[in-house]
């Protein structure tokens, strides 16, 4: 199938790569230029395992192509995916359509024969049956059906996620469009992928609403972890017991210094607002919104209070500043609450991350960005982890606390043991267990 796939960001390329690996011949499209220059090189814009093979397998093999001329992409495809950003609106938590609107509007432009078109990007519950208004306006020949398709795959494990999916949400209307969908997934049958087909409505709807839980999952276990320091219980082996109950599950039940992301704080947001506009107010998850920002806060004093109350002119190496392992991306990372936090209370921050530095050099200014954890560390008083790269899990601790001033760990992802700090000669502080030290 010809397949146009609008929008070149993280869910719109690794989309694109994997259905021409399915076989189908796809045309990526993007406004940014300098991505499509970039792109039609070879090279990929963004850090995610495996993309970048992938990505050349598929060009060379003549399916995968990438454009800035999305009339030409969108005249020939029979499915069109709008995978576009929907940031959070400044100023009141809504779902930003601008970007989604605006594709619709060129795409009905240029559409020619019947086509699927298809919103990949997040959206509020009502968005489809918009982008199918706007199109039948600006084009009334056209012969369309539109399709709601949330994506599901994380950054850092996309490519696997989106080949090997939970479930594959489609909404539809037609049985003409189900079809299409239905031939675009066709490779998944043979991994037996359920096929969810729904209305528009709650297609859209079970994206805020998987997201929204999944937030709430890991703030519950943040605040379990809170109370866990305050009795003496040990937050993993809490989530470990609570997690072997099969109607639990044991997955985001990791305590952390709070979610971020391109999706979580956006979404809640989004939900948030979407209940609101609608007198049906989503309490759990405005509550969740704020307990993840008072959590960011939290972590914060965290870090002082191991330090003792006081870190002007004093060293502090960060370990970590993505929003988690295996990906560049830095949207509302808890990086950017604790970093400047640290910076306002006048410590000298130096920063080790593998991939965050060209995000992250605009976003944390007046920090120094280093590649060794063991130079950063010297003379600091102390470290704090806060994204669990590999890099960062076998650290040899007694060296980081040879190489500090005053030795002290705060591992805000509970990668070590207390155990292992303590003989290592650290003070050490994590999430839901005792200090030690
Ligand atoms: P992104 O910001 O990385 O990429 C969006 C891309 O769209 C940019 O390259 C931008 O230049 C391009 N674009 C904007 N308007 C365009 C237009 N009119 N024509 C062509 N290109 C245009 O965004 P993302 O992280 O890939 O997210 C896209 C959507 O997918 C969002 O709605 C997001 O909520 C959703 N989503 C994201 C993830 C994730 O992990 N990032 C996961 C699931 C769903």
């Amino acid at each position: 199938m010809r397949v146009a796939m609008i929008g070149t960001g993280y869910v719109g390329l690794v989309s694109g790569v994997c259905f021409s690996d399915f076989g189908h011949d796809v045309t990526c499209v993007d406004t940014n230029a300098e991505k499509i220059a970039q792109l039609t090189r070879g090279e990929v814009p963004i850090f995610e395992p495996g993309l970048e093979a992938l990505l050349a397998k598929n060009v060379a093999a003549g399916r995968l192509s990438f454009t800035g001329d999305l009339a030409s992409a969108v005249a020939g495809a029979e499915a069109v995916f709008i995978a576009v950003g929907t940031p959070t609106r400044r100023g009141d938590g809504h779902a930003d359509l601008t970007y989604v609107y605006a594709a619709a509007r060129e795409v009905a432009a240029a559409l020619s024969g019947y086509t699927v078109v298809v919103t990949k990007s997040t959206v509020p519950v009502g968005t489809n049956r918009e982008v199918a208004r706007i199109i039948a306006e600006a084009n009334p020949e056209a012969d369309f059906d539109v399709a709601s398709n949330p994506e599901f795959l994380r950054e850092g494990a996309a490519i696997d996620d989106f080949m090997r999916p939970d479930r594959v949400v489609v909404g539809v209307e037609s049985a003409r469009a189900r079809e299409v969908m239905g031939a675009l997934y066709r490779p998944l049958y043979l991994r037996e992928a359920p096929m969810v087909y729904t209305g528009l409505e709650s297609a859209e709807m079970i994206k805020y609403a998987a997201n929204a839980f999944l937030a709430t999952k890991i703030t519950f276990i943040n605040e379990i972890a809170a109370l866990c320091e305050k009795v003496g219980a040990d937050v993993k082996a809490v989530s470990k017991g609570m997690g072997l109950d099969g109607r639990i599950g044991n997955k985001f039940l990791h305590a952390g210094p709070g979610y971020g992301g391109s999706c979580f704080p956006k979404d809640t947001k989004a939900l948030a607002r979407i209940g609101q506009d609608h007198a049906s107010p989503m309490e759990i998850v405005e509550t969740v919104i704020a307990v993840n920002e008072a959590r960011k806060r939290a972590m914060v004093d965290k870090v002082l209070d191991l330090c003792g109350g006081r870190v002007a002119n004093k060293v502090i190496a960060v370990f970590g500043v993505t929003f988690k392992p295996n990906t560049d991306d830095m949207r509302d990372s808890p990086s950017l609450t604790i970093v400047p936090a640290l910076v306002g209370a006048g410590a000298t921050v130096r920063v080790v991350d593998p991939e965050g530095r060209k995000e992250g050099e605009a976003l944390l200014p007046g920090v120094t960005w280093m590649d060794d954890p063991y130079e950063a560390a010297s003379g600091a008083v102390a470290a704090v982890i806060l994204t669990e790269w590999n890099e960062f899990r076998a650290l040899d601790l007694a060296r980081l606390a040879g190489a500090m001033a005053e030795p002290r760990l705060a591992d805000l992802r509970n990668i070590y043991s207390p155990e292992d700090a303590a003989r290592a000669g650290l003070s050490y502080v994590s999430v839901g267990r005792a200090p030690v030290g």
